[in-house]
Formats: structure tokens, sequence, C-alpha cells
């Protein structure tokens, strides 16, 4: 069974969050005198000289409305990256626990469990970039805190099966997360909805990649109001800045600008993968659920190094184990993408 209070490290359990001023006193009044700011103003706009709202109301009460859940099961981070690291701080004792993730995917589990003296174990995918469940089963311990999950996965693209993600959540008494940063690209349904069934889910998301708002910072994390409250304790006050909550206000109003988008990438995701498939030396094209595309192709390195030459960037996966010889490709704009189907047809020619 799944004990949120065995697997909550001590000393987070024991600790009194900091209390800012907005906490202290949020009532209505005329005169704040409360939290040093400077009453004056500042070069921007008025309002930046105070301190941004470390509840985030509006925008958690927006974000309710779009996923359908309610906002004490929503957790903001300075990108997702921060909510990973706040999970690991908030579970994961170091020198002493162990997380699991299956490779290859996402580098921040690694970096992050690295940062905090946290062991990690292995269970790479299946040659079809499945989860491996009988080694998966095989790697936890009393000390495994949390099996890092991500669907559709990065650098291969594709979704995990939903019942292998229902079976490690059914089997194992830790945490077990979900990573949907690219879900809105995918077939598949968000694991959100399987909240109230799992005790031990968290499903993290961006807008940092369908919404288009990289450069604001904002990824949240999905769980039981329990597990919300536990990392709300553990991170820094005003983690999202006033600038990111006025700008994401505003863009969480356009749901409808944001589901055209969704729906021309990935019309163009088909269009490039036919292209690239009928390239002679791409040996595969793995199918995407995500907003790019992982290509097994001849020479990887060499066809990279021409494409920098012209400017173009990929990303270079030829050295990741199962990702041998390919390299992701993220949809650019019709525009970039045909600029990078020609540089193909030059190295061809050339
Ligand atoms: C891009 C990406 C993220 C996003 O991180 P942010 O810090 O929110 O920008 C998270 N997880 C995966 C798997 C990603 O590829």
């Amino acid at each position: 069974m799944f004990n949120l209070d065995a697997i909550t490290r001590q000393n987070i359990k024991k600790l009194t969050p900091y209390s800012s001023a907005r906490d202290e006193f949020s009532g209505e009044a005329k005169v704040f005198l409360d939290a040093n700011e400077n009453s004056l103003g500042s070069p921007l706009v008025k309002w930046y000289n105070r301190y941004p709202d470390p509840h985030q109301r509006r925008i958690k009460e927006q974000l309710a409305a779009i996923k359908q859940i309610p906002a004490e099961q929503i957790f903001l981070g300075n990108g997702s990256d921060e909510c990973i690291d706040i999970l690991f701080r908030c579970f994961c004792e170091p020198g002493r626990d162990n997380v699991i993730i299956c490779p290859p995917t996402y580098g921040m589990y690694e970096v992050s469990a690295h940062i905090n003296d946290v062991a990690i174990r292995k269970a790479p995918l299946l040659d079809n970039f499945q989860l491996n469940l009988a080694h998966l089963e095989t790697l936890t311990d009393e000390h495994t805190r949390i099996i890092w999950l991500c669907s559709p996965n990065n650098p291969t693209g594709n979704s995990l099966d939903r019942v292998d993600i229902e079976t490690v959540l059914n089997h194992f008494n830790g945490l077990v997360v979900v990573d949907e940063a690219y879900i809105n690209f995918a077939r598949q349904q968000s694991f959100i909805r399987d909240l109230i069934d799992y005790p031990n889910l968290v499903v993290l998301q961006t807008l940092s990649k369908a919404w288009g708002l990289a450069g604001l910072r904002l990824g949240m994390a999905f769980a039981s109001s329990e597990i919300i409250a536990i990392m709300n304790k553990v991170k820094p006050p005003y983690n999202i800045n006033q600038a990111t909550q006025e700008l994401v206000s505003k863009a969480l109003e356009e749901v409808g600008q944001v589901n055209d988008m969704i729906r021309l990438l990935v019309d163009m995701r088909e269009a490039l993968a036919a292209v690239f498939a009928s390239m002679p030396t791409v040996e595969q094209v793995y199918p995407s659920d995500a907003n790019f595309l992982l290509v097994k192709i001849q020479d990887a390195r060499k066809v990279y190094e021409f494409l920098l030459g012209k400017g173009i960037v990929l990303r270079d996966r030829s050295n990741v184990q199962l990702c041998e010889d390919c390299l992701r490709i993220t949809i650019g704009t019709e525009k970039e993408n045909t600029i990078l189907v020609d540089a193909m047809q030059e190295w061809y020619n050339q």
C-alpha cells in the first residue's frame, strides 16, 4: 500500500515553511509597508515593485478550469525542471534513497538526482521504446522513492503503453511521475484523469512546448492535494515571478489559438516524417506523439555537422543508447522545415 507519510523526508515533515509578508496579511488594505519593497515604484510598470502572489491564485484558477482539476491539486514551478527538483527534495533522502529512470529519456531526472545526492537506477527501454517491466521490478527496493516515466518520451517521441504505466502505478509503493511535456501532441489521453485512482501518481506538464512559452518558465505538477501541499512547503515563496504570472494569465485565455498551433504542428510532423522516410540514407523515422521526430540516418554525426555548417541546429542523439545514428528534429515553421529539407537534398547531391 502506498503511504505518503512513509516516503516523505523527516526534515520536510518537521519543516515550518517560510511565511512571507503577503502570507501573514492577505486581506484588503490601502497601505502596504510590510515587505520592504520600493514604495515609489520601479523603472518599469508600477506594480513590478511589489512581490508576486506566492500562491499564484489567478493562474491556478484558470488552469483548474482548463485541466478540469481542483486548484489544490496543482503545483507551479519555475519550469518543470523546478518541479522535478522539488520532488527529489521532498521525497528522497540524500545518500540513502534511490530512483529509477528508463533511458533513453529526458536528461534532467538524472542531473537533478545527482544534485540531490540520490542514487539513480536504470531500466532501459526495450527495442520498441516501451517499458521493461520485469527489469523495473527487479530494481526496486525499500529505498526506491520515485519511478520517472516520460510519455510521450523525449528523445524517442513515442507514448508509453498506458497499461504498462498502470501496472507500475499498481505495483510500486513509491511515487510514479509521468512527465507529459508533449501530451498536447499525442493521441493518448493525459494521466490527469487517473489521479483519482492513484494516490502515488504525479503528472508533470509544462507551458514550454505546445503553449509556446518556454521563455516564461512555467511548469505544472498535478497530484493529490496532500502531495501538492508538501511540495508547496518546500518551494521558494516567489518562484513564479510577476511578469510570468501576468503573461501566462493572458495566454491561458487563448486555448483556441494554441489548439490551432498544435493541429498545424502535428500536420507538419506527419508531412515531414513522410519526406524523411523517402530519403535514401534514412533508415527509420520513428512514430512520434510529440513536436519532434527521431530519425535514424546513415552518418548521423556527419549529417549533423553538415547542417550545422548551414546554420541549422538539430539535436545529435547518435551517441545515446538505443538512439545510435539518430538525430532529433524539432518541427519548425513551414519555412524552416523547407530550409531543412532543401539542405538535406544538398547533402545527397554533394
Ligand atoms: C522540454 C521538457 C520539459 C520542460 O521543462 P521546462 O522546465 O518546463 O521547460 C520537461 N520534460 C521533458 C521530457 C521535456 O522534454
